[in-house]
């Protein structure tokens, strides 16, 4: 048994400095991005953000709204073969991954979808990406799609992160635990402080010209800034875009003075008890639940929330002198505002 007590972080353990700046105004500064992708060599300009490929979230509605900001969506896994052809083959399957995990089952849909269809970008997503034959699957889907950009997680050391741009991702997604309806871990006792995660994992990949995505963990727009600040590329919402006229999932309403008011909509993580029901009759007799079912407070179209993303996100380049979202690391300095991580269950 070993013990590291270096200090890891969370998002809340940290604020972002303010710096003197020349900018007068949010609208001075660009939060768009331009990246050119290691394997491919293709190159993508956009607002870096992803709706999680969950089922709540990663829908194609989600991919067409957030398409017109210029973000990108992961679509969920279970779409049905034919739809997912159609939509690739569509204008809104320029801003959303083809998700698969790592089972031959996964493989083989994607190579029969390949055959009818090119989703340029592929979302290889695991719990854990840290099991031997992870890395032989990513080769493999590179192998087999030279001409596609591969994200693959999830990790949370530097060690597999530069394992998996060496295997063929040009983006790895990091977090392990760190989701609002993750119960990794409390379940566990798995996992990894996610800013500590993120600042680690991108300094590797970046020193192969890799990329990393931040996976889990925010819960505010300043949430969002502070991960680009620790050097995430791209960050991915689960629960922040949960609750949207986008998701896929039942409204639920209420009579108020005789009109029906939507008020919620469930949101789970696709470990939990009604996950694995929906697609493997419940949970294994040799696993554990690892994600929970919350009911989100139900918040219209999901355009009016990333408004007030891509704002936060403009005001705190301002605030640290950022006229391009890519400086935005190099120019930040953290202030520790906790002794150390007490709470590290986070939101579960
Ligand atoms: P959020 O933005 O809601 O904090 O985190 C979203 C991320 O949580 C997802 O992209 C995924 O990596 C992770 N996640 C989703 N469902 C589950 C689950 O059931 N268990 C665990 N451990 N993680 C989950």
């Amino acid at each position: 048994m070993r013990i590291e007590s270096d200090v890891k972080l969370d998002f809340k353990d940290v604020l972002i400095r303010p710096k003197r700046s020349t900018l007068g105004s949010r609208s001075h500064v660009d939060v768009n991005r331009t990246f050119r992708f290691l394997h491919t060599g293709a190159e993508w300009n956009g607002f870096p953000l992803i709706a999680a490929n969950m089922d709540v979230t990663g829908t194609m509605a989600m991919a067409r709204a957030l398409g017109k900001r210029g973000a990108l969506t992961a679509l969920h896994k279970h779409y049905p073969e034919d739809e997912l052809v159609a939509f690739f083959a569509s204008e809104g399957g320029v801003h959303a991954f083809y998700s698969l995990g790592a089972v031959a089952a996964d493989l083989a849909k994607l190579a029969a979808v390949r055959k009818r269809a090119q989703p340029r970008l592929l979302c290889i997503d695991v719990a854990n990406g840290y099991f031997e034959r992870f890395l032989d699957v990513v080769k493999q889907v590179r192998d087999e799609s030279p001409e596609s950009v591969i994200m693959a997680g999830n990790v949370v050391t530097g060690d597999m992160t530069e394992a998996l741009v060496l295997a063929g991702a040009d983006i790895v997604k990091i977090g392990i635990g760190p989701g609002s309806v993750c119960t990794t871990r409390r379940v566990t006792g798995v996992g990894y402080p996610q800013l500590s995660a993120i600042i680690e994992c991108a300094d590797a990949a970046h020193g192969l010209k890799g990329q990393v995505c931040a996976d889990g963990g925010c819960t505010s727009p300043g949430d969002v800034a502070k991960a680009y600040g620790a050097g995430a590329d791209f960050v991915m919402l689960g629960g922040m875009l949960a609750g949207h006229d986008e998701c896929a999932g039942d409204i639920r309403y209420e009579d108020r003075d005789g009109q029906k008011i939507p008020v919620a909509m469930q949101f789970y993580g696709m470990s939990s008890e009604t996950a694995m029901k929906r697609y493997s009759g419940g949970v294994a007799h040799y696993r554990a639940a690892e994600g929970k079912t919350v009911e989100t407070t139900y918040r219209g179209p999901v355009d009016n929330t990333m408004a007030e993303i891509m704002g936060g996100v403009r005001s705190m380049m301002t605030y640290i002198g950022a006229t391009q979202l890519k400086e935005v690391s190099k120019r930040t300095t953290f202030v520790r505002v906790t002794a150390q991580t007490n709470d590290v269950f986070g939101a579960s």
